[in-house]
């Protein structure tokens, strides 16, 4: 039984949906910045290669910071469907409810504090895990 009460639910779906149109938004005017940069790199290609390092630079900078926002947009999109599945606030490892401290800290929350721990020290000892600069 998750220790969260409807009226909880509720407000963190609120907390939730508002946070995927923020995130929308930011991604939307991204996606847009990005065009026209690309439009201003391409135009500008022929007298300034002398920048491409420091371009290069910010463009990856820039990537990790979309690709945070991609991750969190998905993490937001998967606990509103765990709310309309009603397992919100269970963890999808255990099957315990997750501490509502924790669900309050951190909404998007899919495991309990022991099994996200446990998930970390997997991936860090996991061949394939390499972290990004
Ligand atoms: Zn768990």
């Amino acid at each position: 039984m998750p220790d969260l009460t409807e009226k909880d639910i509720r407000s963190l779906e609120q907390r939730l949906l508002g946070r995927r149109e923020a995130l929308r938004g930011i991604i939307h005017d991204a996606l847009i910045e990005t065009r026209r940069e690309e439009y201003i790199g391409l135009a500008g290609q022929v007298h300034d290669s002398g920048d491409e390092s420091i371009a290069d630079m910010l463009l990856g900078i820039d990537l990790s910071q979309r690709e945070r926002e991609l991750t969190e947009m998905q993490d937001v999109e998967a606990a509103l469907e765990r709310i309309q599945g009603d397992v919100y606030g269970i963890c999808t490892d255990c099957g315990d409810p997750i501490d509502r401290a924790r669900i309050e800290v951190y909404p998007t929350a899919k495991r309990c504090i022991r099994c996200q721990t446990r998930h970390e020290a997997e991936r860090r000892g996991g061949k394939d895990y390499t972290p990004s600069l």
